[in-house]
């Protein structure tokens, strides 16, 4: 996964609607920030939020995958690798 766990946390915290306390203690609303929208580089579907690395499927500098495609078609393919290198 190439999220940190700082962005997943609000990542999490803004499905929920929540607030988070930034370092300087001042309270940020996330629903003021902009979610970002990306185009899964594997099915084409318009979609919101982080996306996931497509590699070794395609180059991460193509663009980012769905949910859906990671666990389909990325996820299995590093599994193939990984196996056919051991
Ligand atoms: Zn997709």
């Amino acid at each position: 996964m190439e999220h940190s766990d700082e962005v997943l946390t609000c990542e999490v915290a803004v499905n929920v609607g929540m607030e988070i306390l930034a370092d300087d203690q001042q309270v940020i609303n996330l629903k003021d920030f902009v979610i970002p929208e990306f185009t899964c580089v594997i099915c084409d579907d318009d979609c919101v939020g982080f996306g996931n690395n497509p590699e070794p499927i395609k180059p991460i500098k193509d663009g980012m995958c769905c949910d859906k495609c990671n666990y389909r078609v990325i996820c299995p393919a590093r599994w193939a690798e990984r196996s056919i290198r051991k």
